[in-house]
């Protein structure tokens, strides 16, 4: 298994660098908001307008060919809000409800094909579309808008778990977690997580670790490693004492 070993494991500092890297993330929100709002897609789309977001989801999509949904572990600013917020989120996300955010995708997915379609199809593409020079939010009623849509994200992640809004309501991550379909069906090459189960002492704190509340003990106990909601944080792979736990690259 192509890991590292426990003497090699930058514990601390990796999650120390991926929170510090959501924080910027969500701090650089007034700027990149815009690129990233599946909302922002449908309002051009009813313009016929390719939006910076519509082209920021077509990439994550491709990515998630590689790299399966790192993006929502390292990089998103609803994620990182999240985190952010986990502290006052003591309990852990209920899996049954996994597949309303299939549904969710569904929906949004033929209301873009709609708005579309009585737009008269793809007329324009703009990736600064509704920004200011570029910057999202530019005005306080935007803003206060915001405001109420974060606060909406965190009252959802507090009813459903730690990264609640992640694991049952995203649209996006139901791309990325097709784009890992693919990848599997055909077989190529990926970053997955990778697991020696003659390692594990079984202590669960991969489990307790994981902030979208996977079984990870029961993944690596199985050998069962590939989760459609895994997001490839590697909180597990650090707080394995065992290095039981690691990142890899390669085939199913
Ligand atoms: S299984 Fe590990 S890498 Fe995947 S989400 Fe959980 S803690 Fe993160
Ligand atoms: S943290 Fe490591 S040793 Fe503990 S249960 Fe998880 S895989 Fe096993």
């Amino acid at each position: 298994m192509a890991h590292e070993t426990p003497s090699q494991q930058p514990r601390l500092s990796r999650q120390t660098i991926r929170k510090a890297i959501l924080v910027v993330s969500f701090l650089l929100l007034p700027v990149t908001l815009f690129y990233i709002s599946p909302i922002v897609i449908l309002m051009g789309a009813a313009e016929g307008i390719a939006t910076g977001s519509l082209l920021v989801f077509a990439a994550l999509a491709v990515l998630s060919l590689g790299v399966s949904r790192f993006w929502c572990g390292w990089l998103c600013p609803m994620g990182a809000w999240q985190e952010i917020c986990s502290p006052v989120m003591k309990h852990r996300v209920d899996g049954r409800r996994d597949r309303v955010k299939y549904g969710v995708t569904v929906l949004w997915l033929s209301l873009l094909a709609y708005l579309f379609i009585g737009a008269g199809g793809i007329r324009a593409v703009d990736p600064f579309y509704g920004t200011v020079n570029g910057v999202s939010i530019t005005s306080s009623e935007t803003l206060v808008i915001v405001g109420v849509i974060f606060l909406a994200l965190f009252a959802a992640a507090y009813l459903l778990g730690r990264r609640g809004f992640c694991r049952v309501l995203c649209p996006t991550a139901a791309l990325m977690i097709a784009g890992r379909k693919i990848r599997n069906a055909v077989g190529w090459p990926a970053l997955r997580l990778a697991a020696d189960a003659g390692r594990c002492i079984g202590c669960e704190r991969c489990t307790n670790a994981c902030p979208m509340g996977l079984d990870v003990h029961g993944m690596v106990r199985d050998g069962k490693m590939e989760s459609t909601e895994c997001i490839l944080c590697g909180e597990c792979v650090d707080a394995c004492p065992e290095g039981a736990v690691g990142y890899t690259w390669r085939g199913k």
